[in-house]
């Protein structure tokens, strides 16, 4: 059965947020620029037909005499004048054509009414299609019986002596901005899935790029998980039958029941190692930093307490274990003392464990740069060049069986190398098989005295 991918669900969520709240903005984006060029649009109309009909009332308020009646003058100061019973009027025959530059466009259109509201003249062909009733004061949009919408002003006009004339109405069609709008509205309507198509393959795309690290992150800890469950129940196992074997004897001797408890012991011993390690790394993966711990260490002084740890284990092994130390400049680093010690022992323990007999495991201490160099090299079994990339791995073992003997749970190195990286250092190998190995960790020296 394929194993189901618990972050698919999480993925499908992500990319259905995205696309919903990226929708959602773009929807209002869309509403707010259609709004935005409808006001603007009407805008630009209304102060066209402001000024042009400020401009017509002011020129027939010094032209008007009688009360709803036309006289030469009016009729001089508006060219293609149409009175509502009779002819319209030749406008080349006019001067001050300037007053009706905008009624002289096609869309625009003027009308002179009597106060009771009658039609006396229009002026302009958009003027047939409107209908008779429209407010006779003020702003005004409606719609003629076609579906024409139209703006319209209206005001009243006075007579040379201030009597009230009539109105005047200016207004134009607005179906070049109604077809203007309508494009943009098919162009919203189409556009906007057709964009939520692409926002949601892009959204997926993201949401996989997001997650991946996630994915690795749970992908490792499931292995760890695995690989420490593992680790312990071998030690666990091995005690319990060690002690189920003895239980099921009739008689025990002191001797057998002390061998039985050395054995158990030496796996409880085991286990309790493999769960400080684990705890230890966990420590420094949780741990933001233990800004108490954090001193000023000589790293000099953590060698030879080192060397102090490890000479008896390495004569032992018929090995010569020696430190390579500048004693005139001593190196200093900020950190846990106890953190930058067991850095330098796993490694020492390591060389001392993979090294046969007669070979040399030496410890050296130098200045490189702004780091401090901690080398550790041996002329021991080496490790393959394809495994080198591996060992700072949890629980990573070259060669499992042989390191079962040594007692390796394969912790040693990521706990070296998580040390390394928690002090703003790095750890780097170098080895070659049957030759030996060299391991080097640098650490940023702030203080040097
Ligand atoms: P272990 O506890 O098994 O030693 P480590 O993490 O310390 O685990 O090391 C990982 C692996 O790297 C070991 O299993 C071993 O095979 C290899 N290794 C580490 N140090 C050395 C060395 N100095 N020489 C040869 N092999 C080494």
């Amino acid at each position: 059965m394929p194993q189901r991918n618990p972050f698919r669900r999480t993925r499908l969520r992500l990319t259905g947020y995205y696309t919903g709240i990226m929708g959602l903005i773009l929807a209002l984006c869309g509403v707010g620029y259609y709004q935005i060029t409808e006001h603007q649009r009407l805008q630009a109309l209304t102060q066209k037909i402001e000024s042009s009909s400020g401009i017509l009332h002011d020129s027939l308020g010094t032209v008007l005499l009688r009360p709803g009646r036309l006289n030469a003058s009016v009729e001089g100061l508006l060219p293609g004048l149409c009175k509502t019973k009779g002819q319209c009027l030749e406008p080349d025959r006019f001067s001050r054509r300037h007053v009706l530059g905008l009624v002289k466009q096609e869309v625009y259109y003027a009308q002179l009414k009597d106060l009771s509201g009658q039609t006396v003249a229009t002026l302009g062909p958009s003027a047939d299609y409107i209908p008779n009733k429209t407010v006779l004061e003020g702003w005004q949009i409606f719609t003629n019986s076609d579906g024409e919408r139209f703006l319209q002003y209206s005001l009243l006009l006075e007579t040379v002596n201030h009597r009230n004339w009539g109105y005047l109405q200016v207004g134009r069609s607005l179906s070049e901005l109604d077809q203007e709008l309508g494009a943009t509205r098919q162009f919203l309507l189409w556009g906007w899935p057709l964009a939520m198509l692409f926002i949601s393959g892009a959204g997926w795309w993201l949401a996989g790029l997001s997650l991946k690290p996630v994915q690795n992150a749970y992908q490792d800890m499931q292995r760890f998980t695995a690989n420490a469950a593992h680790e312990l129940r071998t030690p666990l196992s091995a005690a319990k039958a060690t002690a189920e074997s003895v239980l099921e004897m009739d008689n025990i001797s002191e001797g057998e029941a002390r061998k039985t408890l050395g054995t158990i012991n030496r796996q409880v011993n085991r286990l309790t190692q493999l769960v400080q390690d684990l705890l230890l790394l966990t420590l420094i993966d949780t741990q933001q930093d233990r800004k108490d711990a954090h001193k000023a260490c000589q790293l000099g002084l953590i060698i030879n307490d080192v060397m102090d740890e490890f000479l008896a284990l390495a004569h032992n092994a018929g090995l010569s274990l020696t430190a390579e130390l500048d004693t005139t400049q001593p190196l200093i680093v900020q950190g846990d003392e106890e953190q930058l010690f067991r850095m330098i022992a796993n490694l020492v323990m390591n060389a001392i464990q993979y090294t046969p007999r007669d070979g040399d495991v030496v410890i050296r201490l130098d200045r490189d740069k702004k780091y401090a160099l901690v080398e550790v090299r041996d002329t021991g079994i080496g490790i393959p060049a394809e495994q080198q990339a591996h060992v700072f791995t949890r629980f990573y073992r070259v060669n499992r069986d042989r390191n079962r003997k040594t007692g390796g749970s394969g912790l040693g190195l990521a706990i070296t190398q998580a040390i390394a990286l928690k002090h703003a250092g790095k750890i780097t190998v170098q080895s070659q098989p049957s030759q030996g190995s060299t391991f080097r960790i640098y650490l940023p020296t702030p203080l040097t005295s």
